[in-house]
């Protein structure tokens, strides 16, 4: 660690002095290189920045031949430059010819100088350009010259973010200012046009200098002293729940270290203030993070990068959101239901996170307001900036960060044609699904939070499906009471103004996990406790939520569905804990509704098998798809590498579908289909020749899946999928696409 060093900090306020002034890009630029080779005793000094992310430019130098200024150029990784920029390390060497991976660039002049120091410009993980010190005499460089190099580094990164250098040629344009492309995965269909709200904005460091080392030590100290305790509540609030545990444990560990801090303090002592400092720290970790082949280290480097941000937030009193703007389109790393919530539908036109995943629960309130949510979009976090133009295509899963014109213009095209389609899809509106050839299939919709209920009467649907009632669990910090829960199904059903209500209990585990409930770690989750094993395993939850819903409905109809059957008992069950709750309201006295009506989702193959009892004791079946098809194919629906592979219009699974409505038809028991593929118009239109007369999807596909079965004849797809399954096909997919696209 370096010892105090006057000239670094003389340096750094000479560079401050420099900011301070009025001046263009380009003269500061050249003022700067100026002062270091001054003030380092150096004969050259140069900024390269970066003009794209894979090439760099000469933008000012003091000592190499001023004519190749925005003349050279080198790609990431060529030349000594070029290596320090991509493996973002400093390059020390007293023969800088004799060093791997030299490029001579004549037009520089530079074969008369052998000692090269370059040290990479960069702020929290982001390239920006490489700052190089060179001398004729052959000399390494010191690692106090090294370490006060990476300061001066710092602050031009610090500078450079505050549009210090903006000016003419192409090298010196602001930052975030380019057009970017960014591709991510499609976790919600749609297109929007609107402007970036950054969920977790970019601290800003106006002050990267500070003269007086000893104040910003003690500001430092103190901050690290409030985020220990932070750190001690957050631990102590993860009682009980292992994973997170473990994380707050990495972070205590950290926020206790004395290295951290030292690295830190040595960062004031070079003449950086307490902020700066905490930063330069954090690139580094950030630097090491990509580096890092083993995961726990990049999961733990990832914890440091996390606790540093919150360090920065106390330092500096930024916090998180602002005033949420008019067209928001919210860019995250990611975000929690509850958070999304309270933003709300209104505010939002699509959410675009870094990370997420497509089933997570964002996802799950994403698509239920319909608005487009693309996930695992590298780099948007870092390029965006709040207020950005952006567009969002849900079809393709490409983001378009602030668009040329030519972009734009196409972009509206497409949102036009949309719009024609939602016209198209508005006229069916009020028209009853039937086929060409006379078969009524009722259309539903899925919902799980009172603000999908507006959609029931917009998108035509016949009623709600499937209400997932574990949403307004997984958004709350406690156990909901029953009051509040009978509150909320009774909205529910007057809104649904007399449609029906399927109401399915609880499910939660897998990948919904309540902050507030206790559980162990389970090494394979989705074949889990979860569902109604929880339920029937912790009765006081079921037997509330079950009250709920008899209070709920008032004397009218109700429907209640249980999740996650795998075999018949579990639905035996549940059923007679709700004929117990029955009885004991009517001895309390309290109305019971009108009809109850109890039916069973199958979600795992052994059902398909089930007794034949089964399928007479339940009132009515709910295929839910999603869970169907993972455990029939083995392949885990929250898995982007597997989740696609396998097509839904397989034949294995269509005939699991098929062997499933015969055994209902056989028992005169209703059946439905409730899993996202029910949304998709193919998709619903095999399962409608498959025998399926009840889809219940997101309200936004009730339009494209009425257009499709209005005009199909079911009798003709059945016998397209025949012949495919004759021929032996895997999948039907082709030929039914051949025989829509013939007609
Ligand atoms: C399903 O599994 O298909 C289903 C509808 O339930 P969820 O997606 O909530 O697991
Ligand atoms: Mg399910």
């Amino acid at each position: 660690m370096p010892a105090p060093d006057t000239e670094s900090r003389k340096l750094l306020r000479r560079l401050q002095a420099v900011m301070a002034e009025a001046a263009a890009g380009q003269e500061r630029l050249d003022r700067i290189t100026g002062l270091v080779s001054e003030s380092m005793g150096t004969d050259v000094c140069s900024i390269y920045l970066h003009r794209d992310p894979e090439t760099l430019e000469l933008c000012a130098t003091t000592g190499l031949n001023p004519e190749a200024v925005h003349v050279t150029r080198m790609r990431l990784g060529e030349g000594l430059v070029g290596r320090v920029a991509r493996k973002r390390r400093p390059v020390n060497t007293a023969d800088a010819p004799a060093t791997k991976g030299f490029r001579y660039m004549p037009e520089t002049g530079e074969e008369v100088f052998t000692s090269f120091l370059g040290v990479p410009v960069q702020r929290l993980g982001e390239r920006l350009g490489v700052l190089v010190v060179q001398s004729k005499e052959p000399r390494e460089y010191s690692d106090d010259e090294v370490y006060a190099l990476e300061v001066v580094a710092m602050v031009l990164a610090e500078m450079a973010e505050l549009g210090a250098f903006v000016g003419e040629g192409e090298a010196l344009a602001a930052p975030h200012a380019a057009q970017v492309l960014l591709r991510g995965v499609i976790a919600q269909e749609g297109a929007a046009e609107g402007v970036v709200h950054l969920h977790d904005p970019r601290v800003v460091i106006s002050r990267p200098v500070a003269e007086d080392a000893e104040a910003e030590t003690a500001r430092l100290r103190e901050a690290v002293d409030r985020l220990r305790l932070k750190v001690d509540d957050m631990l102590s609030s993860a009682e009980g729940d292992s994973e997170q545990a473990e994380v707050f444990e990495a972070f205590r560990m950290f926020a206790h270290s004395r290295s951290w801090l030292r690295r830190m303090e040595a960062g004031i002592e070079a003449g950086l203030s307490a902020e700066a400092a905490v930063e330069k720290e954090q690139t580094a970790a950030r630097a090491r993070m990509e580096q890092a082949g083993d995961a726990y280290l990049r999961d733990r480097l990832a914890d440091l990068d996390d606790l540093s941000n919150r360090l920065l937030r106390m330092l500096t009193g930024q916090g998180r959101g602002g005033v949420v703007p008019e067209g928001a389109v919210l860019v995250a790393r990611n975000v929690g239901p509850g958070e999304l919530l309270e933003y709300g539908q209104a505010k939002l036109r699509a959410i675009v996170l870094e990370d997420g995943a497509v089933g997570s629960h964002a996802a799950i309130v994403a698509r239920a307001w319909a608005i487009p949510l693309i996930v695992q979009a590298r780099g948007v976090v870092q390029e965006a900036l709040s207020g950005d133009p952006i567009l969002v295509d849900g079809e393709q899963g490409i983001v378009h960060l602030r668009p040329d014109e030519r972009v734009r213009d196409a972009f509206r095209e497409k949102l036009a044609m949309q719009a024609d389609a939602q016209t198209r899809y508005a006229a069916i509106r009020d028209t009853k699904c039937r086929t060409r050839d006379g078969h009524r299939i009722e259309l539903m919709m899925n919902a799980g939070l009172m603000a999908d209920l507006p959609s029931l009467p917009s998108s035509g649907a016949e009623g709600v499906g499937l209400f997932r009632t574990e949403l307004q669990f997984l958004v709350r910090n406690q156990m909901p009471r029953r009051s509040d829960l009978a509150a909320l199904y009774k909205r529910v059903m007057d809104a649904a103004g007399g449609l029906p209500v399927t109401f399915r209990t609880l499910d939660i585990g897998s990948d919904k996990v309540l902050p507030y409930m206790k559980r162990d770690h389970e090494p394979n989750p989705a074949l889990g406790w979860r569902a109604i094993r929880v339920g029937l395993d912790k009765r006081g939850v079921m037997r509330m939520q079950l009250q709920a819903l008899l209070r709920a409905a008032e004397g009218r109809p109700l429907r209640v569905m249980f999740p996650f059957i795998a075999q018949m008992e579990e639905f035996l069950e549940a059923r007679a804990h709700l004929t117990r709750e029955m009885h004991r309201e009517t001895s309390l006295r309290h109305v019971l509704p009108e009809t109850v009506e109890v039916g069973a989702m199958v979600e795992t193959p052994s059902m398909a098998f089930a007794p034949r009892r089964f399928y007479q004791e339940a009132e009515f079946i709910s295929i839910g798809g999603n869970d169907l098809k993972q455990f029939f194919f083995a392949a885990d629906r929250e898995n982007e590498r597997v989740r696609r592979r396998y097509d839904t219009l397989n034949v294995s699974f269509l005939t699991l579908i098929e062997q499933i409505v015969a055994r209902c038809e056989e028992t005169g028991t209703p059946v439905s289909f409730c899993g996202e593929d029910a949304g998709r118009p193919v998709e619903a239109l095999c399962f409608a020749a498959m025998g399926l007369r009840c889809l219940s999807m997101r309200p936004a596909s009730i339009g494209p899946v009425k257009h499709i079965l209005l005009r199909s004849d079911l009798s003709e797809v059945r016998a397209v999928i025949a012949k495919a399954r004759e021929a032996g096909e895997q999948s039907v997919r082709d030929a039914v696409m051949e025989y829509l696209r013939a007609r």
